[in-house]
């Protein structure tokens, strides 16, 4: 008899599960639970963008793009953030369409990270970065949000910083808790990184996606903070097509060279009848400047429904979520009460723990609120019958 040998995988992520979105939407699916977990929307996207989509299918442009991204839609980006935060980008040499904004930092931690390098990440936590670092080889730093408002103690961050710091990855506006970084934050920020370097990685998916007359400080506005970073954003949660998995990384010439040597060779280009339709589309400011108040009005119409549930809203103010506080409710843990929550009450939540990577109980649950008047009414509706059951 023959013994072959088999191959054997050493995880490079040994500790890792299957992300918490799908856990939830297969559960949600499974239990014909209305879906506010993971995020995205229930309404339909712009009608003029899936035109200008089909158009761009049917009139030939099927084949790839240049490898960055096609040439006019980065024209049109740089034109956009240029206006917008006052920057200087140059389509050419700093910026890159990518598979989506996961995708652009992923490639952003890839470009800088060597094994022992150390990342600063603010929990709770987009649960891509930490599984990103650790791929990489190197070491997730996790800094504590401060509970109840989610803003950053920047002198825990002091205190974290060594040789080995290589970056610290910032999100704004948060996801899950929808705070928003201030002027305080990036004097803080700058303070710290200005002798150093250290770079940055700002994940600003939800940059239009901002309420309450709060202003998106994008990376892209400070020039000595620019010069160390990779800003990455998302066009799926600006025009409500996530399923479109598309978005871009700007970063100043040099840093954007070495991330073009990891994208050329991992995904090449991304998909071109949506970038030559989003390239025409762009054109329209209006179209991601009424974002802000169309989403705030949704946060609210559903933080109404809300007040008559024994949730309490803490402050959200971006993004496409409100936390729900439950500790009026009962002490369970935060994905039990999930759980039970789409079993029973028929509505599927996030639990916030899902952010952290040693999980925390607050008893809070992350809630979207990116869908159809209906659909906001018949969740609450729900979450009210099933509370008065407890
Ligand atoms: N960062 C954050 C904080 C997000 O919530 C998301 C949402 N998916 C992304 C990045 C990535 O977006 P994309 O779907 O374009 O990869
Ligand atoms: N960004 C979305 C969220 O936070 C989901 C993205 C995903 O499913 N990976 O819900």
């Amino acid at each position: 008899m023959i013994h072959s040998l088999r191959p054997v995988i050493i995880s490079k992520l040994p500790n890792v599960g299957t992300t918490v979105f799908t856990v939830m939407s297969a559960l949600s699916a499974q239990h014909n639970a209305i879906n506010l977990g993971q995020g995205f929307p229930d309404f339909a996207m712009n009608e003029e963008l899936m035109e200008l989509t089909n158009r761009a299918i049917r009139s030939g442009n099927n084949q790839y793009v240049h490898m960055c991204g096609f040439p006019l839609l980065r024209e049109r980006l740089s034109e956009k953030v240029n206006k917008e935060y006052q920057a200087i980008v140059h389509p050419d040499s700093e910026i890159t369409v990518t598979p989506g904004g996961t995708y652009a930092i992923y490639t952003a931690f890839t470009t800088i990270l060597q094994p022992g390098d150390e990342v600063i990440v603010f929990e709770p936590a987009y649960d891509s970065y930490i599984p990103n670092i650790e791929v990489n080889g190197a070491i997730a730093v996790p800094v504590p949000l401060s509970f109840p408002d989610y803003s950053i103690n920047w002198d825990a961050v002091r205190e974290k910083i060594n040789a080995k710091t290589k970056a610290i990855i910032i999100n704004t506006p948060h996801n899950p808790s929808g705070s928003v970084l201030n002027d305080a934050d990036i004097q803080s920020l700058r303070s710290i990184v200005a002798a150093t370097g250290i770079f940055i990685i700002s994940d600003e998916v939800y940059e239009h996606l901002i309420y309450d007359d709060k202003q998106h400080l994008s990376i892209l506005r400070y020039p000595d903070l620019f010069e160390r970073s990779f800003v990455c954003f998302s066009f799926g949660k600006v025009y409500h097509c996530t399923g479109w998995k598309l978005g871009y990384c700007i970063a100043p010439e040099p840093l954007m060279k070495e991330f073009r040597k990891v994208h050329q060779f991992n995904s090449f280009t991304c998909n071109s009848p949506m970038q030559i339709a989003l390239a025409e589309f762009l054109k329209d400011e209006s179209k991601y400047k009424s974002l802000g108040s169309f989403l705030q009005k949704k946060r609210d119409y559903f933080k109404d429904l809300m007040s008559q549930t024994a949730f309490k809203p803490l402050p959200s103010h971006g993004s496409y979520f409100q936390l729900y506080s439950y500790a009026d409710i009962t002490d369970a843990d935060e994905f039990d009460f999930a759980v039970q929550l789409t079993e029973k009450a028929k509505v599927t939540t996030i639990p916030v723990s899902a952010f952290y990577k040693n999980p925390i109980n607050n008893k809070v649950l992350r809630f979207c609120f990116a869908k159809k008047e209906d659909t906001l009414e018949e969740a609450a509706d729900r979450l009210i019958k099933y509370l008065q059951t407890l």
